[in-house]
C-alpha cells in the first residue's frame, strides 16, 4: 500500500480530550522523520451511547508515507504548514519500526499516568475491514475482537493501562470515509491553558452567515457557542464544515486569542452512521436505531419538559420514545402528535425498548373529526346541544334538529409533516446534518419548531445521491455531545 497507518485513542474517564492534541503531536513526529500524511487526519466519532465512553468518544488516525501528487494544506504546527497528499511512496520497514517506537513515547509523553488516561497505539500496514468501524459506531466491541481484528492485518499495538482504546484506536484506521465532513481544530498556547477562553463570538456567527458550508457554530435560540469546548482541554476552538476550504478560510475571520497550532481533519461528524433502522423488539442498550412506526400512546408531559409518547412498529411491537426538554425543538412537536399519527423516530437506547429521541419525521398525520353545532336551516341562528345523542336546538326560533345535523370538521393540527432536529446546541456529533434555525424567535419561545428537509430515512434527501446509496446498503439513515 505504500503508507502506514496509525490509530490512537485514549479513553480517558475524565474526558479532557486531548486525544486529537496527541494526534497533532504525532503529526510533528511524522514531519521530524520526513513523513507526510496521505490524505487528511481522521477524527473518528464512535458509538455515542457507550457507558464507558470517553467524552463524545473520539477516536484519532492517519495515514502516514512519502508524499507524492496533489497536496492540500491541513494545518499549521510550530509555525509551518503541514500538507497532506494525494498518494505517496512506501517508507522502509526500518522508518515504520523508528516511527513506532518514537510515536509511542510521544503518545505516553502526551497521557500522564497521574491523569489517568489509558492510551492505545495502533500502526499498521493493512487497515482492518471497514466491519469493525460499522460495528464500532453503532454497537459494542469487544477488546479481543479489536485486537484480533488487529493481528489479523500484522498491526503493532501498544497500550498502557486499560486496553480498551484499541477499539477506538482500531475502528478509526478502518474507517472508509466514503461520507464525512471536516473539523479544523486550533490548540492554545500552553500557559493558556485551564484559562477561560477568549473567543469573539461575533465573529464565529459572522463566519458561518458568510460561509454556509460551516455548520454547528452556534445556537441562536440557546445562544450558546458551539465551537469551543467547556474543559481544559487544549482545544482553543472547532470549526465544522462540509468543505475544507471553509474551515480554513473561516479560521482567518474568528478573532480570539492567539492559536498555537491547528490541524484539519476529515471526520464522520453529522454523518448518521450510528443510525440503523431496526425493529422495536430489536432496540436493547447501547444501541442508536431509527424506527418507523404509529403513534400508539398520546404524549404525557414528564416533570422537567420532557415528554413521553409510544409508537408502534409494522410488527406490532410498543417502543416508548422519551423527548428531553434540552432538545428544544423535540418536546414540543411531541406534545402535538396523536395516536395514529404515522412517524420515523431515531434515537439511543438506554434501556430496552425505549428510545430517547434525537429527531422525529412525522409522515402522515391522523385526521380526527369533531362534531359541532350545526346553524340553524330556518333563522341561520346558532344551536346548542340537547345532549349526547339528543340532537340540537336553535338558541333563537326554537327549532329542533336530530343528532345528525352536527357539522363535521377536521382538529386543526399545531404540527406540520416533517423532519424536527433538536436544536444546535443538543445536536450529537454524528447526528444527521440538518438545517439550523437562522436566528433565535426569542418573542415567542414555544412556538412550534419549523421541519426541515432530511433526516434518517427521508425518501427524497438534500444530501448527495451518495449518501442516500449509503443509506440503503446500511439499512436506513440519520442526530452533539459535550466536545471534542
Ligand atoms: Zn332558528
Amino acid at each position: 500500500m505504500g503508507t502506514i497507518w496509525v490509530g490512537v485513542d485514549d479513553t480517558d474517564a475524565k474526558g479532557s480530550g486531548c486525544t486529537t492534541w496527541v494526534l497533532t503531536e504525532l503529526l510533528g513526529l511524522a514531519r521530524e522523520q520526513r513523513l507526510d500524511p496521505i490524505g487528511p487526519p481522521r477524527l473518528v466519532r464512535l458509538n455515542p451511547n457507550i457507558p464507558w465512553k470517553t467524552r463524545g468518544n473520539a477516536a484519532l488516525s492517519v495515514r502516514l508515507g512519502h508524499g507524492r501528487g496533489r497536496r492540500r494544506w491541513v494545518g499549521t504546527l510550530s509555525g509551518r504548514r503541514l500538507f497532506a497528499y494525494a498518494s505517496g511512496a512506501e517508507p522502509t520497514t526500518a522508518e515504520l519500526e523508528r516511527f513506532a517506537r518514537a510515536a509511542w513515547q510521544v503518545v505516553l509523553d502526551a497521557s500522564p499516568e497521574a491523569e489517568g488516561t489509558d492510551p492505545a497505539l495502533v500502526v499498521a500496514s493493512r487497515r482492518p475491514s471497514p466491519e469493525l468501524y460499522w460495528k464500532a459506531v453503532r454497537e459494542v466491541v469487544a477488546v479481543d475482537e479489536a485486537r484480533a481484528a488487529l493481528d489479523a492485518v500484522g498491526a503493532l499495538v501498544r497500550t498502557r493501562g486499560d486496553p480498551r482504546g484499541l477499539v477506538g484506536a482500531a475502528a478509526a484506521i478502518a474507517w472508509p470515509a466514503r461520507r464525512g465532513t471536516w473539523e479544523l481544530l486550533s490548540y492554545r498556547q500552553p500557559e493558556r491553558v485551564g484559562k477561560p477562553r477568549t473567543i469573539d463570538p461575533e465573529t464565529v456567527r459572522a463566519a458561518q452567515r458568510a460561509d454556509r458550508r460551516l455548520f454547528l457554530c452556534h445556537d441562536p435560540v440557546t445562544r450558546r457557542l458551539l465551537v469551543a469546548p467547556h474543559t481544559g482541554c487544549p482545544v482553543l476552538f472547532g470549526l465544522r464544515a462540509t468543505a475544507p476550504e471553509a474551515a480554513v478560510r473561516a479560521l482567518r475571520t474568528v478573532r480570539s486569542e492567539p492559536w498555537e497550532r491547528w490541524v484539519l481533519f476529515r471526520t464522520n461528524q453529522a454523518t448518521g452512521d450510528h443510525l440503523l433502522r431496526r425493529s422495536a423488539a430489536s432496540i436493547v442498550p447501547f444501541l442508536s436505531a431509527i424506527l418507523p412506526g404509529t403513534v400508539s400512546a398520546p404524549p404525557r408531559a414528564l416533570a422537567g419538559g420532557h415528554v413521553l409518547f409510544s409508537v408502534r412498529d409494522e410488527e406490532g411491537d410498543e417502543v416508548r420514545c422519551v423527548a428531553f426538554e434540552p432538545t428544544k425543538t423535540l418536546p414540543r412537536v411531541a406534545q402535538a402528535l396523536l395516536p395514529g399519527d404515522r412517524v420515523v423516530v431515531w434515537g439511543s437506547a438506554s434501556r430496552p425498548a425505549t428510545l430517547r429521541l434525537e429527531g422525529i419525521r412525522l409522515v402522515r398525520r391522523v385526521r380526527v373529526r369533531r362534531l359541532s353545532a350545526p346553524a340553524c336551516p330556518r333563522c341561520g341562528g346558532r344551536t346548542g346541544s340537547l345532549g349526547r345523542g339528543r340532537g340540537w336546538r336553535c338558541r333563537s326560533c326554537r327549532l329542533r334538529l336530530p343528532p345528525e345535523h352536527a357539522t363535521t370538521s377536521v382538529i386543526p393540527r399545531a404540527v406540520r409533516p416533517g423532519t424536527y432536529h433538536p436544536t444546535p446546541s443538543a445536536r450529537r456529533h454524528l447526528a444527521p446534518r440538518a438545517t439550523e434555525p437562522a436566528a433565535a424567535r426569542a418573542d415567542d419561545p414555544q412556538s412550534m419548531p419549523r421541519a426541515t428537509d432530511g433526516g434518517p430515512g427521508a425518501r427524497t434527501s438534500s444530501r448527495a445521491p451518495g449518501l442516500a446509496r449509503a443509506f440503503e446498503r446500511f439499512p436506513a439513515p440519520p442526530e452533539r455531545e459535550e466536545d471534542t
